[in-house]
């Protein structure tokens, strides 16, 4: 192997290393997101509805948990 191929792989597996450790960041962020969607702050008022029994309602029943994923599905699209 020549010194140039040395080279090259060490910049390749850096690269890979870094792609790596890039990806397990985006992977925290995704869990984070998950963990403040599930928090007892965010009260869903669609899972509450759910949980009642699915009454008869004029209220607001909105799933907002989706607010949530769709901040995870950006990230997941940044992962590959
Ligand atoms: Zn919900």
């Amino acid at each position: 192997m020549t010194q140039r191929d040395e080279g090259h792989n060490y910049r390749d597996s850096k690269n890979k290393a870094q792609a790596y450790e890039r990806k397990q960041k985006i992977e925290d962020i995704i869990e984070d997101i998950r963990e403040l969607r599930d928090a007892d702050f965010h009260v869903c008022k669609h899972s509450e509805w759910q949980a009642k029994g699915e009454p008869e309602t004029d209220e607001d029943i909105t799933c907002t948990c989706g607010e949530f994923d769709s901040v995870i599905d950006k990230l997941e699209e940044l992962k590959v």
